[in-house]
């Protein structure tokens, strides 16, 4: 079984003893790697700094842009062996598994555009006088993702970081390490990478995160991951100021008015909910009916939950994969069991693996809107359903909790389904639709989901300065008119 190790300054390097991570699906070992610590993050950023001080990455945009075009081809070759590995370590289903790495081809070729259309300004403030706006890349950046989506999340902050110019440390999840060593590997590879530009350290704790997000010559973090964790992070990263892209953990509402198309909707609700098991930070949480459909949707979506066949996330027949370990299974077995008015009380399915962390999707009802299983980000296959009267209601249900990243509304009234996405606040709001999501869109959260965004123009933003430089002319005749 190939080991994942720790690739800094150019090369590979074995860490401290190794570690196993778990295939959720069968119980077995999904992979090995090998665990960085705080002396590997250290060497990491030192050659990040010293690739980003040497020039030929920094200044060069058009290097950039072909070292992203070839990063985005190389990983397009491995996608076979990156599926299959990434199947087996998180447990996400082969076409979910597919889907993630043709999004991160997308998001490295979107960047590669981006980095040759960096523009700044210029602005004659006064007679003669000029101001210059460039745009710079910020120098160092920390890379931390998160387990549930290794290749997307870590194209998605990778591509603008080395647009910007900037040379990165990436932090991968534990479960996750051998997904991401494969990445790494794939893109190191490419002739003009200079060494350096990108590293990448393992961990199974927080020493390694924790070093990088103190690091003097850490300049910004771009950091996806749960609420709880971007809190430490904060904390830690406020003595030395660092610019912060945080992108966290979601509760997604689905505002169903009674005129939605139903047939169309449901399905789309319900993949929208057990993707990825549930496991996904825009994953729909909460199913909020207008009255007058509510039993209906209720049932329906009911009969939807019990028919879906939950088993082993390579198995072609699944339709939903296990949870990520064993502990989350029980975590949220136990959320299920202690609510009150469960309508499809998630179990492990009968034909899936016994090793597997199976639970099938639980639909709970929920009238008590400071509920913590409508506040809390649950993190798996567990939907409330609520009822709402009237648009202002739907939109005072949707907002009720701290998190603000995603949500949808469901309605044939074009107007209605206008005035609803402006009123909840929430990074993205779909219509009639769910979990669409693209290189070119920024997303992001309002409230506890987040600061700044990903993905379109404004995912540079946390990787670039702005500096004004200012030119006194002083020698510019008067004009006679
Ligand atoms: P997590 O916060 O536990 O871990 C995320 C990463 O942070 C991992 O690499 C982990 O090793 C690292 N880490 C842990 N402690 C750290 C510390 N003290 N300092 C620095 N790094 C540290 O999250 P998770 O359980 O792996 O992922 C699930 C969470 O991610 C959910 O809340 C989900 O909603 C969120 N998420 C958000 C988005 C988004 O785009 N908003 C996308 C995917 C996942």
């Amino acid at each position: 079984m190939k080991l994942a190790r720790n690739y800094i300054d150019g090369s590979w390097h074995a860490g401290s003893g190794t570690m196993e991570t778990i295939n959720p699906s069968t119980g077995e070992v999904a992979s090995v790697f090998s665990p960085g610590d705080t002396d590997c993050a250290d060497a990491a950023v030192s050659a990040a700094r010293r690739a980003f001080e040497r020039g030929g990455w920094s200044n060069n945009p058009r290097k950039r842009a072909a070292v992203l075009l070839a990063m985005a081809d190389a990983i397009e070759r491995i996608r076979g062996q990156l599926v299959a590995v990434s199947v087996s370590e998180c447990g996400k289903r082969t076409a979910e598994m597919e889907g993630e790495v043709g999004a991160a081809v997308s998001e490295l070729r979107y960047y590669a555009g981006v980095a040759r259309t960096i523009f700044g300004r210029v602005q004659e403030v006064g007679e003669g006088q000029l101001s210059i706006f460039s745009r710079e890349p910020i120098g160092v950046a920390a890379i931390i993702v998160p387990w549930n989506a290794p290749v997307t999340l870590l194209a998605r902050s990778l591509g603008p970081a080395l647009a910007a110019g900037c040379t990165v440390v990436v932090k991968p999840a534990p479960q996750t390490s051998l997904t991401n060593a494969l990445m790494i590997e794939a893109m190191a590879a490419v002739p003009d990478l200079p060494p350096g530009v990108l590293n990448s350290v393992n961990e199974n704790g927080h020493e390694v995160g924790q070093a990088l997000v103190v690091h003097r010559e850490v300049d910004a973090i771009s950091f996806t991951g749960s609420r709880h964790t971007a809190g430490r992070i904060f904390e830690a990263s406020a003595a030395t100021l660092k610019r912060l892209n945080l992108e966290l953990g979601g509760k997604a509402p689905a505002v169903v008015f009674a005129d939605a198309d139903l047939d169309r909707a449901l399905p789309e609700i319900v993949r929208g909910a057990t993707a990825a098991a549930g496991q996904m930070c825009t994953a729909v949480t909460r199913v909020l009916v207008e009255s007058a459909a509510y039993e209906q949707v209720g049932d329906r979506l009911a009969q939807h939950f019990r028919a879906l066949n939950v088993n082993a996330a390579d198995d072609p027949r699944s339709e939903m994969g296990p949870v990520i370990d064993m502990a989350n299974r029980d975590r949220l077995a136990a959320i299920v069991a202690s609510a009150s008015d469960v309508l499809v009380a998630g179990g492990h399915p009968d034909d899936a693996p016994a090793g597997g962390s199976y639970l099938s999707p639980s639909l709970i009802a929920v009238d008590d809107r400071t509920s913590t299983l409508v506040r809390d980000e649950l993190f798996g296959p567990i939907v409330t359903i609520e009822r709402f009267g009237d648009e202002a209601d739907a939109t005072k249900s949707a907002n009720a909790t701290d998190f603000g990243l995603a949500a949808s509304v469901w309605t044939r009234d074009g107007s209605r389904a206008q005035r609803i996405a402006r009123s909840i606040k929430s990074g993205t709001v779909w219509i009639n639709s769910h979990n669409r999501l693209f290189a070119e869109a920024e997303t992001g959260g309002y409230k506890q989901s987040g600061i700044g965004r990903l993905h379109g123009l404004m995912g540079l933003d946390v990787f670039m300065e702005t500096k004004h430089i200012f030119s006194e002319a002083g020698f510019v005749p008067a004009v006679g008119y």
